[in-house]
């Protein structure tokens, strides 16, 4: 995100050593672990994939025209989006850092219907309570031929996203989502549970869509997919 040559990112935390055993039984894909971290900016493997992602799809191109509603703003990437001067652009996250961020609940937005041609919430809706109210309010917010940008971490195995209340502690959470301020763990069902709320995937695959970039150059997952989805007609 920086345009900086480094010598390799850094991992997060200790790398695959420290994640849990059941996330990789589970074969969790979402962020590369071991190359996370620049250490010149900052920025994460998820928020250059996402950039990469935007700019193969020449949304980077077309900002201008949309008014564009960003969850819990990547710093480099909401920087990049701000200077495409977007015809709206609105920052949000339940707990804002910076004054620049409107303090929103994206289970329950203020802003009116179909307000938005783009939504971004990358590495948001695992966090969520209810995930199935916040993709009934992104589809509400959603302009008819809008799209939402919803990367979420899940595993390609587990034929049902699991949750459970009981379990609540951080360590119960770490071993159980993957970490510890997850509430749940996205399986197969993942793209019929958004189809239940309104959103139809589109989703594609990194390689395809990013054939000239060299992944471990890159710093990012090429498991990992781009997560686009539409209003369901
Ligand atoms: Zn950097």
């Amino acid at each position: 995100m920086c345009s900086r040559h480094v010598g390799r990112f850094l991992p997060y935390r200790n790398g695959l050593s420290s994640m849990p055993p059941m996330m990789r039984a589970l074969e969790l894909i979402g962020s590369d672990v071991e190359n996370f971290e620049c250490p010149r900016c900052g920025c994460h493997d998820r928020e250059r994939h996402l950039f990469l992602f935007m700019q193969s799809l020449g949304i980077l191109m077309r900002l201008s025209e949309m008014r564009v509603l960003h969850f819990a703003p990547e710093r480099r990437l909401g920087e990049i989006i701000g200077q495409a001067e977007p015809a709206e652009y609105v920052r949000c996250d339940l707990m804002p850092s910076s004054p620049n961020i409107l303090a929103v609940n994206i289970e329950q937005m203020p802003f009116g219907s179909q307000s938005f041609d783009l939504v971004i919430a990358n590495h948001v809706l695992e966090h969520v309570r209810d995930d199935k109210e916040a993709i009934r309010e992104i589809a509400r917010v959603l302009a008819p031929a809008g799209c939402a940008i919803l990367q979420t971490p899940f595993s390609p195995v587990l034929k049902q996203t699991w949750s459970d209340p009981g379990i609540s502690s951080e360590q119960a959470r770490l071993q159980c989502y993957g970490q510890e301020d997850h509430v749940r763990l996205y399986g197969r069902d993942i793209f019929e549970r958004f189809e239940a709320c309104g959103l139809i995937a589109d989703v594609r695959h990194s390689d395809d869509m990013l054939p000239t970039i060299d992944a471990r150059q890159a710093g990012i997952n090429r498991l990992e997919p781009f997560m686009l989805f539409r209003l369901a007609v």
